[in-house]
């Protein structure tokens, strides 16, 4: 593929060391952008200033959703050089996720290549901070002027990034989920595995009335019989119940993540027995009070591996491991991390260096 670039003559002013970056709010210099017509294929692949895009109001986009997106960092390792952590499999998610939604396949070595290209620009606005990285936002929007149901002929694919500060300001720290007992975000058939705005868009709800109540996430159960656990708000989760690590199976539902797949990997390295499998809310609720739920964690990019202390379900609260931080999930946070970051041995070569 090639890509042209075209650099911008007017440079924003960064961010200065120390200044809070938050998460999704500032964004670099330059974009990706690469079209897609029926009949000639994805093409003029370019690096441009960034800058707003302009779209007819009736842009199918707008109307029916149709539209995917990834999510992945760059990080500054100790060592100076600029690691992307795994992007392969989000190249290989994007086009699951571009299939199920009638948007013609971005070829995986172009995603790739596309996103090593963005990142080598926009290097400099890569934080070194610890716990700071570059967040990658790589989307596709249907762009076909037409109200008409069906797959738009026309599309865009655009890469932004944005600095972002350290999801842990003080380190790993237990949450407080929301067991959401009423309103359901995806259901087998529909279109949970991918990533798409959609499926965001149909979370608000609960989200809303979960934070209202004081979690900080929403944990959805299945969208049939609201009984199997699939997964939390924009990350997987998974339990350490009797000594072994379980995990809602890949059902269709369920986004199927790349810490998750991560985490898994690792958990058999370290000799842990993995069942990824259906797993119930009443077992669950069984396992906690029981006191045989050791430990529960979130995964995901954002916060890597994210504790949860505190589970609510309809009238029942339950605390878990004291709502502290678990022994594993540190390890895992602190393996990834270290891959992430080049301080710690990358056994299974997941870092790829720029
Ligand atoms: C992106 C996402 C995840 C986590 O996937 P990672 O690849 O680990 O970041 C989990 N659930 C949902 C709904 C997501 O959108």
């Amino acid at each position: 593929m090639e890509i042209k670039i075209t650099k911008t003559t007017n440079p924003k002013t960064k961010p200065a060391k120390g200044e809070k970056l938050g998460f999704g709010r500032i964004f670099t210099d330059h974009m990706f952008i690469m079209n897609y017509t029926e009949g000639k294929g994805w093409h003029d692949a370019r690096i441009v200033p960034y800058q707003k895009i302009s779209l007819d109001p009736s842009a199918m986009v707008f109307h029916y959703g149709q539209e995917m997106f990834e999510g992945l960092k760059a990080y500054r390792g100790v060592d100076g050089k600029i690691r992307l952590f795994r992007p392969d499999m989000n190249a290989k998610r994007a086009a699951a996720s571009n299939e199920r939604l009638c948007i013609p396949k971005i070829p995986e070595d172009d995603f790739v290549e596309a996103i090593k290209a963005i990142v080598k620009v926009d290097q400099d606005w890569i934080p070194d901070e610890e716990g700071t990285s570059l967040y990658i936002r790589p989307f596709v929007i249907a762009t076909d002027e037409f109200l008409g149901v069906a797959p738009s002929k026309t599309y865009l694919f655009i890469i932004i990034l944005s600095p972002s500060g350290a999801y842990y300001e003080n380190g790993l720290a237990p949450v407080g989920i929301w067991i959401e007992d009423d309103y359901v975000r995806a259901v087998r058939g529909g279109m949970g595995f991918a990533k798409t705005g959609g499926n965001y868009a149909a979370s608000l709800a609960a989200q809303v009335k979960a934070h209202d109540d004081g979690y900080s996430q929403v944990l959805w159960l299945d969208g049939v019989e609201r009984k199997y656990i699939e997964e939390v708000g924009a990350m997987n989760i998974f339990f350490k119940i009797d000594g072994k690590v379980v995990t809602p199976m890949l059902n269709g539902s369920i986004l199927p993540g790349i810490t998750r797949n991560s985490v898994i990997t690792m958990c058999k390295d370290m000799g842990y027995e993995v069942e990824e499998r259906k797993i119930s809310v009443d077992e669950l609720i069984e396992a906690a009070h029981s006191g045989r739920l050791e430990e529960c964690f979130g995964s995901g990019t954002a916060a890597v591996i994210s504790p949860v202390g505190k589970l609510r379900y309809v009238d029942d609260v339950f605390t878990i491991n004291n709502n502290e931080i678990g022994e594993l999930s540190q390890k895992l946070y602190d393996t990834i991390t270290g891959i992430q970051w080049g301080k710690g041995e990358d056994k299974f070569n997941w870092a790829v260096i720029l």
